[in-house]
Formats: C-alpha cells, structure tokens, sequence
C-alpha cells in the first residue's frame, strides 16, 4: 500500500501521531493508498513554518518580476508532470481522465502562468486630496493563510488557490480533503526543483473535524480561501471569528438551467447533459441540477435529454470511452441514493435513471465494488420538494414546466444558492433581461460550464461571499489594502485632519 506524506518546512512527513486515514479508488472501492491523519500539531508545525517563511525568507521582498518567473517555472513543472498527476487524481476522485489529463492539468498550468502576470500588476493609487497631501494606497500581502479544498477538484483549486497566494506574497497552510488529498502530497514533489523557499506552502491532509478545524480556528492564520459546502462555510465562520479571519467562501449551489421554445433544442439538450451528467457525474460546484423547461417543449425536451444520458457509458474514468465517471467517495454514494429514495417518496416522477451499481454491473465486473449512479431526471412542478432546493452533488437533475418569462425567473431565483445559471434562447432582448434577473454569480447564454481564470467567479446568496473572485484582481483576495498620506506641505496639518 503507497503512503503519501505531509508536506511541512519542505520536508514531506508522517503525521504526528502516527495515524493514517485510507484513500479508495472510487471505480472499484478498494483501498489503494493512505494519507496522513493529521491534526492540531501537524497545522501547529505548519503554521509555524509558514510564518517563518514568510519572514525570513525573501519571497515577498524580490521584484515581481522575479516572484513572476520562479512561479513561471511552477507552471512548466505541472505540464512536464501533468500525465502523472493527473492519473493520480483520476484514481484517486474518479473523474474521467480525458477531463484531468487534457482539460484540467492543462487549464492549471495556464492559470498559475496568468495568476503569476499580475504579480507584475499589483498596483495601488494616488488620491488628489489637497496640495501638501501626498496620499495614495498600498496592496500588502495578509501574511500567512489557508487553503481548505474539497474532494471533487482537488488539483485545479490547489493550483489556483496557492499560486494566487503566492503571486502576492503570501505563505499558506494547505488543508486537502480527507477523501481525495493523494494528487495534492504528491504535487508538492514539484517544489523540490522550484525556487520557491521551503515553508511558503505546507499542506497538511485529516480530516475536516481534526485538521480542517485546527485550521479555521488557529490564531495565526490571517486569511481563509475556503471551497467546499455551504454547511462547512458556515461552521468555518463560526469559528474563524477569534483573531477576525479573512473568509473567502466558495459554496454549494443548486443552479437553473432555462430552456426557452425558441432555443435550438437539440444544442440545449447537450449543453444541459454536459452541465449535469458528464463527465464527473454532476460533482461539479456549477451543474445545472435544476432544468426549466418552456411548457411548450418540455416533453420534446425531455425526449432529447433522455437521448443524451442513453448514450453516455457508465464506467472506469480511465477508459477514454467512458462518458461519465464514478460518485468520488462512498458517504458521497450513499448522499446521491438517498436523496433518489427522497425524490420518489416526494412524489416526483423518475423520466429516466435511478439505476446505481448493482443494476450496472454483473456481479463478476471489476467495477462491481464502484460508486456508480446512472444519468437521471425527476420531473415535477413543485420547486418546493427536497430535490429542488437541495444540493445533491451527483447526476441527478430535475425538470420544472414553466409558461412565461416571469414564471422561469421566479422559480430560478427560488432557492437559497446563487452560484451559477444557464439560458438557452434566441431572443437577444430575453437573454439581456434574463441575465440581470437572474441571481447567480455566473450566468451562462446558450453555452453551459464556461469557465476561464480571466473571468471572476464566485457566488451569490449561500453559494458565497466571493462575488467577484478570480480575474484580473484575483491576488486582491489574498492581499490587505493600507492608505498612507505623507505631509508634504509645511507647516505639518494637525493630526486629525480629514
Ligand atoms: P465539505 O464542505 O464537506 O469539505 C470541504 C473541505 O472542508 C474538506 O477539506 C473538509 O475536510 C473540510 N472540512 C470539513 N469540515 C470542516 C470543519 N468543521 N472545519 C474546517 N474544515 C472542514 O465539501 P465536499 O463534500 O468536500 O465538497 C463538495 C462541496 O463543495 C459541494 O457543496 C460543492 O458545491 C462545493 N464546491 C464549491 C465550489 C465553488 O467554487 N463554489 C467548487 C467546488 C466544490
């Protein structure tokens, strides 16, 4: 059995205590590695090394361009290293390979590139407030943070997350998943040829309740970048607030998709299919979980999104043939049938699906021991039930009739989320007054999923207190603003003066 190591001071270590917590291959549920069950002293360690870091070393002090170019070089590492890493991920949270391997290791590389750009851009201002004031503003780095990542995109959140810390300065202590951490120990090899000073980034792998706790409340961490539930994001404030942490929540959602008559059905179909069902089975922070349909199409639309999910293979993610992967954790398995079992003693009708791994496979199919749920759909016309306001996380939609535009923005608007929200219509005029009704951090026009770092992300409502994260001013997020006004004039101004 691999055991994967703590990555503290530059040194890759065994927790504490000695303990470790196994990692399964979601495709066929068997144990395959084990990480550390770090806690309070292994982010004691990791603390205390990130803000020896951040102090001693010269990180935040070299020119940008410097600090640009050693992150630069982070980015050549991940690509050289992206076949690896990726199988690793794929293996260790399920998701398709064709996505780890040729989208998102890719995608990571190019945006630790863009993020270490605007290393070379943090700017400030002058204010012109009076002739002997020479007044302008400061972007400094928060000093030591943390990065608490969840299960179903471990390496593309580690990368950004971190590189953005960095590229302004910062030291952070990494919190991974307890279900899926093996991607990210194993990515901190890469720093071994960086010049990048040991301590700057420490990831410590437990659990939410041991280390992920230790985190949110530890005295000397000035920043949280937090992405997983809302649930969690909750608890993490509550406890953040000793020493007034810094939150940044990247939360749940329950996101529409609106199908208008006038859309061209046939591209909506696959776009609503490629928002909820592939190719990670719906455990996607943005899937479209929630599809409105135009009373006029809904049982042609209906038709189609069935012929969609009948020609998506259930199966291995590492088969290239595979069209949806595996549920990335058993208590995520047990979440998504659970919540099967609730939408039929709801009342809704099942269109399509239901079906998990023992209907899928034979008894005597390597993947028998898998997590597996076949794309499905309830409809309804209750926005009420369960399975419309709650977050199911897996590849299992639900379709609502609606009449008139109001109607749609009414029910879409209808939930307690507001990550992200997709349109299909051919009627500019609807598509430019959808986009401002609609409360969603991202909102998407006959297209679903697009997502690009030069694009702010973030959430509305309980999906997030980060409405405009990423983008041209993502390293804000990891940087304080200081205002300084120096008297230039004579005599000096009284101390008060405003
Ligand atoms: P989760 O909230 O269970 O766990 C996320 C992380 O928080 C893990 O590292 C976990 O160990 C840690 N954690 C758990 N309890 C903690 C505690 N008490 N204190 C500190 N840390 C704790 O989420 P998950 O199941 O890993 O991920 C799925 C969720 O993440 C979904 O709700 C999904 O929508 C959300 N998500 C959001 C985005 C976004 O950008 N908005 C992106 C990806 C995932």
């Amino acid at each position: 059995m691999e055991r994967f190591l703590n990555y503290v001071s530059g040194e890759h270590r065994p927790a504490r205590s000695g303990q470790w917590l196994d990692s399964v291959d979601p495709a066929t549920g068997e144990v395959w590695a084990q990480i550390p069950a770090g806690d309070t002293a292994d982010v004691d360690d990791a603390v205390a090394a990130a803000q020896e870091a951040f102090r001693s070393s010269d990180w935040r002090r070299v020119p940008t361009a410097v600090r640009a170019v050693r992150l630069r070089a982070w980015a050549d590492a991940i690509e050289a290293n992206a076949e690896h890493l990726s199988e690793i991920e794929t293996r260790d949270n399920g998701r398709p390979l064709k996505e780890t391997r040729f989208a998102q290791l890719p995608g990571a590389a190019m945006q630790v590139r863009y993020l270490a750009g605007l290393a070379e851009e943090i700017e400030g201002t002058t204010t012109d407030i009076r002739p002997e004031a020479f007044a302008y503003t400061l972007w400094e780095p928060v000093g030591v943070g943390a990065v608490i990542i969840p299960w179903n995109g471990p390496l593309p959140v580690f990368f950004a997350k971190v590189a953005a810390a960095l590229a302004a300065g910062n030291a952070v202590v990494v919190k991974p998943s307890e279900h899926a951490s093996v991607s990210i120990l194993e990515a901190t090899r890469l720093f071994a040829g960086l010049d990048i000073p040991p301590g700057l980034v420490n990831v410590v792998a437990g659990t939410g309740a041991a280390a992920g706790d230790a985190v949110a409340g530890h005295p000397d961490i000035g920043k949280i970048s937090f992405t997983g539930s809302t649930e969690t994001g909750r608890r993490i404030t509550r406890r953040a607030t000793g020493n007034i942490k810094n939150l940044q929540l990247e939360l749940g959602g329950k996101s529409p998709h609106i199908i208008f008559a006038d859309a061209d059905l046939e591209a909506a179909a696959a776009g609503v299919a490629g928002g909820i069902f592939t190719p990670n089975a719906g455990q996607t922070c943005v899937v479209g979980s929630r599809v409105l349909v135009q009373s006029a199409v809904y049982d042609e639309f209906v038709g189609l999104l069935a012929k969609q999910a009948e020609n998506l293979a259930v199966g291995d993610p590492a088969d290239p043939a595979t069209g949806m992967g595996p549920i990335a954790n058993p208590a995520q398995y047990d979440k998504i049938r659970s919540y099967l079992q609730i939408g039929r003693e709801e009342g809704a009708e099942l269109a399509f699906g239901g079906r998990t791994t023992e209907d899928l496979f034979p008894a005597d199919s390597r993947l028998r021991g898998g997590y597996y749920v076949e794309p499905t759909l309830f409809t309804t016309g209750d926005n009420r039930l369960r399975i419309c306001q709650e977050e199911i996380f897996g590849p299992v939609a639900v379709a609502l009739p609606f009449d008139t535009e109001e109607q749609a923005v009414r029910i879409a608007n209808d939930t307690p989320y507001g990550l992200a929200a997709g349109l299909w219509t051919e009627n500019l005029r609807r598509a430019h007054r959808l986009t401002r009704a609609l409360r969603a951090g991202s909102v998407w026009v006959n297209t679903y999923k697009a997502l690009h770092w030069a694009l702010p992300f973030g959430g509305h409502k309980h999906s997030g207190n980060g409405g405009a994260a990423g983008g041209a001013t993502a390293l804000r997020e990891w940087m304080e603003l200081k205002s300084v006004w120096m008297n230039v004039g004579d005599p000096a101004p009284r101390g008060e003066e405003r």
